[in-house]
């Protein structure tokens, strides 16, 4: 299992001029490599393999001082990336996608990606290790051909480091040093949970218990609005219009990182915190919901496919249990009798009220319920479907009492 690591990297003034010279070779370098494919194939429909670029790379670095002067490792990683893009491209082809998405010439890129080489130690064969330990507040990262940059280690790398990414972000550089990290067994489930998501709280468990929704973009709207404001009034690529644009960039990285931060530790606590082996969720489609013109901010603030994936990620991490049932009228339907009621709640209405059986329940707390009921449902033959069923039944009578 591949898990990286991110580590906030500060470079001096020279460290960073380097830094933005080559991005901007690495930019000349994919566009270069891109049109060779596109105009060989528009000639004699000849296809160039990854293999035969960076061939072409080798004879380039020893007749031209211009490429051999930049890191090898990271041209190499330039020409997969190139690669990578073409590949995706011929896949949607072959599926016959709407839009098969030709790679696009980019006028800019904003991160240096290189793989770490492997060397003889004692006849074995180890990848370096990127970072230098100092003993003080900063350690160095090694950079090929630059040498070495001061990053903040605030944790340990764990695994075997094979590639390293420098990216330049709003608010700064940072590292992305990808490990190798032995897998974990998914472990035999004791207690599972469902999960309802919403816009009005974040979340609501089977259990009643609610995570509210923050609304980082609500907060920062009247931020975002002035700053938008300021750089529509400046003249287009004038000094002061590149300083406000900076400032937006940052307050909108602001919100994204608050928004991933939040995010992130509401997955953890969800198995860690609240002790849950099995989680199950909806498998909604926020692409479609965001068509919904009323909801669409509201949707696209509370990113639930983050969520998602989060959970997925920290539930193979862990090696705990992560599973997304259809979503199809979860809060219509009784969680204690299943009878689905005729008419759609209205989003105002907070509690679901069943007409044949009487329960009165909070209607985000309903779902929760019926989700898992769904999943008990859905997974038959599964190992943890016996503690799912034991769980439905200790909140149908938790229903019934209360
Ligand atoms: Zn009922």
């Amino acid at each position: 299992m591949k898990q990286a690591f991110k580590y906030r990297v500060y470079p001096t003034k020279t460290e960073e001029q380097w830094l933005f010279s080559e991005l901007r070779h690495q930019k000349q370098l994919q566009n270069y490599m891109l049109q060779m494919r596109s105009q060989m194939w528009a000639y004699g429909s000849v296809s160039v393999s990854m293999y035969d670029q960076i061939n072409h790379l080798k004879k380039l670095r020893e007749s031209n001082t211009h490429y051999s002067k930049h890191p090898q490792d990271m041209q190499v990683s330039t020409i997969k990336r190139v690669n990578a893009a073409h590949e995706h491209f011929q896949r949607r082809c072959k599926e016959g996608a709407e839009k098969k998405g030709y790679p696009r010439y980019k006028s800019s890129v904003r991160s240096l990606t290189w793989e770490l080489r492997k060397y003889k130690v004692k006849n074995e064969r180890v990848r370096q290790n990127p970072i230098r330990e100092t003993g003080k507040r900063h350690n160095m990262l090694k950079v090929p051909k630059l040498g070495e940059v001061k990053i903040r280690q605030h944790r340990p790398l764990i695994g075997d480091p094979k590639e390293v990414t420098l990216k330049k972000t709003a608010r700064g550089w940072y590292c992305f040093i990808v490990c190798e990290v032995p897998d974990t067994m998914p472990c035999i489930p004791k207690s599972a949970c469902g999960v309802d998501v919403g816009t009005h709280d974040f979340l609501t468990t089977s259990t009643g218990e609610k995570v509210p929704n923050p609304r980082f973009y609500r907060q920062a709207e009247h931020k975002l609005v002035k700053l938008h404001r300021d750089l529509s009034r400046k003249q287009y690529r004038s000094k002061r219009w590149y300083k406000a644009k900076d400032a937006l960039a940052k307050q909108a990285d602001i919100v994204a990182c608050q928004r991933l931060d939040f995010i992130a530790k509401t997955a953890y606590k969800l198995f860690h915190h609240n002790g849950f082996d099995a989680v199950v969720a909806e498998k909604l489609k926020p692409s479609n919901m965001v068509k919904n013109r009323y909801l669409a901010k509201s949707i696209s603030d509370a990113s639930w496919g983050m969520f998602f994936d989060w959970c997925d990620w920290v539930a193979k991490r862990d090696g705990k249990h992560f599973h997304q049932v259809p979503p199809h009228h979860t809060s219509q339907t009784c969680s204690e009798c299943c009878q689905k009621s005729k008419t759609k709640l209205k989003l105002s209405q907070r509690v679901f009220h069943c007409k044949s059986c009487g329960l009165k329940l909070d209607r985000d707390h309903n779902a929760a319920i019926n989700i898992l009921n769904r999943a008990a449902c859905v997974l038959r033959g599964e190992v943890w479907n016996t503690i799912l069923y034991e769980t439905r039944n200790q909140l149908l009578q938790l229903a019934c009492w209360g």
